[in-house]
This record gives structure tokens, C-alpha cells and sequence, in this order.
């Protein structure tokens, strides 16, 4: 019987391999054929908007149980997506963000975090408070991860470009969170990505599952006593799930698993009912899993010291910029100041000395010195709200199109010459500079495109 049907699903949709359809009507018995249909069917996108950013109109279609979350598709070359206030992200990844949802002032790290999804979730719950850790192994994909965070406008951020293992060497016992979205077999993201599907062979859930342990005995080091880990893949592998969690319980014996709420369609763990699984056929969404863990060891009394870092800017560098953030700023941005050659950083508060680190972001860019001089960054322009600056030009629609595509903006009416932050539906696009009513074009090179 069971043959005759997998034959059946097999000869509907010669895309998927013929392996995974039998492993996965074994596993899901009568829902097996519900699941191989939705499969057939087109991914729901989604999107996330940024807590830190100003919304001008609400959003139709909510995601329920979710403070962010919304249906529908945003385009990369859309205001909401250039400013930041929107994140695309598809809905059942983002209940990783929320089952972690850390809060403020907590010490986080996302170990696998490009390209930037649970981050930028995570920030949205920090508030600009605390300090979040983004790593990623690859160094391409740590260069889209800077531009997301960057883009999203938070300041308690670094980003590094490490392996876990070297990054356990840094950071013992250091984090109250950490959340590992493993490297994983994608299964879930078969409708999103047939790449996915060609990647797939029998032995690659087994072989992924490898590496995730590998992953999780470093996250392990770096969990403070009483911290929480939440492990998430985007597969429905038991493998690389629950197979993985078991180990760690195992070898953890202070972890426990804590439940997870089943909202929306979410489904408990195989024989893991504290645990959740998405299945298309039951959640509005792509595939995934997620383990809540908390490790039950008393909490440190004081928490580790690492070595801090020591600004070192020179007098001259500090004049300037304390004479550019008295005549633009309305806020205090609190954390440490310090120059990387010729460009100034603002590190996290209580961020520890990282020096050794590779680092992809060094904390919020602010910007550069230039003979006698301090020119504002693009990213410090996106990290403001308009009432934390003392000087704004907002553009049109038309205007921000010319401005993103490279082109300067004439702009109407009295404004004297200098610096000014880009507005464009009411959130920061950077700083530019206004001659005569001519707004320069400071949109960076790399990302201009036009429409
Ligand atoms: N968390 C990301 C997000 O929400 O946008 C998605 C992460 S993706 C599922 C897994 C990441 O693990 C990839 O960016 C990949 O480069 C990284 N990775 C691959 N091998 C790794 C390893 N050995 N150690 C740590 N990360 C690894």
C-alpha cells in the first residue's frame, strides 16, 4: 500500500527525490500526502518591520501571535526595504526569532547568522540595549550580514567572521543567549529554492547532523551558566532535530528543554512534544525546527570580565567629533569611541577587547576623519530616527528614486549649507551634504540601482 502511493508521488512530482517522499510519508503517515502537496505549492512570503524604525501608515495582514510580523512580499528596491524598516523573512523562520526573543541588556550570540534574519529579529527585542554577537563563518556571506545590520539600524551590534571554534576560544561561559540556526539539509526550503532540492541526497541529513553537533559542543563552551540555547534548522530531518537534541542532552546534563508555544500550526517534536516542527501543510510557511534549552547551573554572581577596549582618539579627532554631534545629534550615544585608521566606531557598551577577532563590523560606523574635518556615515544615518537629529531633508518618492540611482536632489526652499540627514518615508537613508540647494549624492556606490 504504502508503495503503490509513494510510486504514485513519485510519478506526480519528478522533482523530489524519490527517497525523500518515502521517508516522509513513513513519517508522517496519513498527513504524508497533505504534506508532499503543499510542497507542490508556492512559498508565502513575508516580512518582518523594524521596531527601531518610524512606520508611517499601518501594514495590513499580520502574522497573528507575532509583534512584527506581516504576509506579503516587499521589493528590495522599495523605500520600506532601503530605509530598513522592513526585513523579508519568510513566517516560519521568524518564530525562531520570537521563541529566543532575548531581553534587553542581555549578552547574545547568533553563531550561523548570515544572511541576517534571526540578527535582525534579535535587535528588534534588544531595543539598542545589551549586545548581540552576529558570526558567520564565510566571509562573503558576513559581507551581506554588515549590510542587513547595517541597514536595520541598530547600535549594540558587532558582527564577526569566525569559526565557532575560534570564537569559543574568545568568549567562555560569556553568553545569557545564544541562538545556533544550523548549517542544515534545507528541506524546508525546497519550494523556495530547487537548488536545494538538487543538494539533497539520503546520507546528507546523517552527514549534516555531524557538523551540527560540531557546532553545538562550541556553543556549549560559550553558554554562561544559566543561559539559554535555541537551536533551530530549516529541515524536517529527525536527524539533524530531534536526533541532535537527544545527543545534547545527553552530554549536557544541565540543559533541559523548555516547551514552546504551538501557535499558528506549529507542531510538537517527534516524541519530543516540548519542541516544535513546521510542516507547510499546517503552518502558512516554509519548513523548520526549533529546540528551547535552558542550562540549569546557578547564574555566575559576577559575570566573566574580558579585557575592554580603550578609545584612542586624539584630542583633535575628539573635538571634531564632539563639535559635529552638539551641532546635529539629539541623543547620546552611548558605548566607546574609537578609530580604525581614519574612521571612527562607536562599540557597544561593555563590548570586550576583540582585537584578535576577525571583525566584519567593529560597532556602529560613524565616520571619517578628513583633514580637519569629520564626515557623517551612511550607517550612522540609517541607525537615527529623525527626532535624534537636529537637521533632516526629506525626499519625495521621485527623489528618492534619483538619489538611490547616484543622481543629486534639488531641494526647495531656505536651507543653509552642511550636513543633513536623507529622510524618505520617514526614516534615515544616510547623511548628504547640501551646496546651494543641492543635495550631493552620498548613497553609496555599491548598492545605487535605479528602477
Ligand atoms: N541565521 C541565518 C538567518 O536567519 O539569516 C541563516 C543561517 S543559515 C541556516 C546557516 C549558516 O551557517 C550559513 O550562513 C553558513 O555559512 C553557516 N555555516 C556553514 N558551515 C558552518 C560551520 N562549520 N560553522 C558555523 N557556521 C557555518
Amino acid at each position: 500500500m504504502v508503495q503503490t502511493t509513494s510510486l504514485f508521488w513519485y510519478n506526480a512530482f519528478m522533482t523530489l527525490p524519490k527517497a525523500f517522499i518515502g521517508k516522509y510519508q513513513a513519517i508522517l503517515g496519513n498527513s504524508g500526502d497533505d504534506f508532499l502537496t503543499s510542497l507542490q505549492q508556492e512559498a508565502v512570503p513575508a516580512f518582518r518591520l523594524n521596531p527601531l524604525k518610524k512606520v508611517q501608515q499601518p501594514f495590513p495582514n499580520a502574522i497573528p501571535h507575532t509583534p512584527w510580523g506581516y504576509y506579503g512580499k516587499v521589493s528590495g528596491k522599495s523605500i520600506e526595504h532601503v530605509t530598513g524598516l522592513v526585513y523579508s523573512q519568510e513566517p516560519a523562520t521568524q518564530m525562531v526569532g520570537q521563541v529566543a526573543a532575548p531581553t534587553k541588556g542581555m549578552k547574545v550570540l547568533d553563531l550561523a547568522a548570515a544572511p541576517g534574519g534571526k540578527t535582525t529579529h534579535l535587535l528588534s527585542y534588544l531595543d539598542n540595549t545589551g549586545l548581540l554577537v552576529s558570526n558567520e563563518i564565510s566571509k562573503k556571506r558576513s559581507k551581506v550580514l554588515v549590510e542587513n545590520v547595517e541597514r536595520f539600524g541598530a547600535r549594540n551590534v558587532v558582527v564577526t567572521n569566525e569559526s565557532p571554534q575560534r570564537l569559543a576560544e574568545f568568549f567562555p561561559a560569556y553568553f545569557d543567549l545564544i541562538v545556533l540556526d544550523a548549517p542544515c539539509s534545507g528541506e524546508g526550503m525546497f519550494r523556495k529554492d530547487a537548488d536545494a532540492i538538487q543538494y539533497w541526497h539520503q546520507d546528507y541529513p546523517a552527514q549534516c547532523a555531524g557538523l551540527q553537533r560540531e557546532i553545538l559542543k562550541e556553543a556549549m563552551i560559550m553558554l554562561a551558566p544559566g543561559g539559554r540555547l535555541v537551536y533551530s534548522t530549516c529541515t524536517w530531518a529527525p536527524e539533524e532535530n530531534e536526533a541532535v537534541i537527544s545527543w545534547l542532552l545527553e552530554h549536557y546534563p544541565d540543559l533541559s528543554l523548555l516547551p514552546i508555544e504551538k501557535i499558528n500550526g506549529m507542531v510538537e517534536g517527534i516524541d519530543m512534544p516540548e519542541a516544535a516542527r513546521m510542516y507547510p501543510h499546517r503552518f502558512k510557511g516554509e519548513g523548520q525546527f526549533i529546540a528551547h534549552l535552558q542550562d540549569r547551573r546557578p547564574a555566575l554572581k559576577k559575570s566573566l570580565k574580558l579585557k575592554s577596549p580603550k578609545s584612542n582618539l586624539t584630542q583633535e579627532q575628539k573635538r571634531l567629533w564632539q563639535e559635529f554631534a552638539k551641532k546635529h545629534l539629539q541623543v547620546d550615544l552611548s558605548g566607546l569611541l574609537q578609530t580604525f585608521g581614519d574612521q571612527l566606531y562607536c562599540l557597544p557598551e561593555g563590548l570586550p577587547d576583540l582585537a584578535k577577532l576577525k571583525l566584519a563590523r567593529n560597532g556602529l560606523h560613524l565616520g571619517t576623519f578628513k583633514k580637519k574635518r569629520f564626515e557623517p556615515s551612511f550607517a550612522l544615518g540609517l541607525a537615527l530616527t529623525s527626532d535624534q537629529v537636529n537637521y533632516s531633508l526629506t525626499l519625495s518618492e521621485e527623489d528618492f528614486r534619483a538619489y538611490v540611482s547616484g543622481n543629486t536632489v534639488a531641494i526647495d526652499g531656505e536651507h543653509s549649507n552642511g550636513w543633513y540627514q536623507v529622510l524618505a518615508g520617514g526614516n534615515g537613508l544616510g547623511f548628504a551634504k547640501l551646496v546651494n540647494g543641492t543635495l550631493k549624492n552620498y548613497f553609496p556606490k555599491g548598492l545605487r540601482f535605479s528602477s
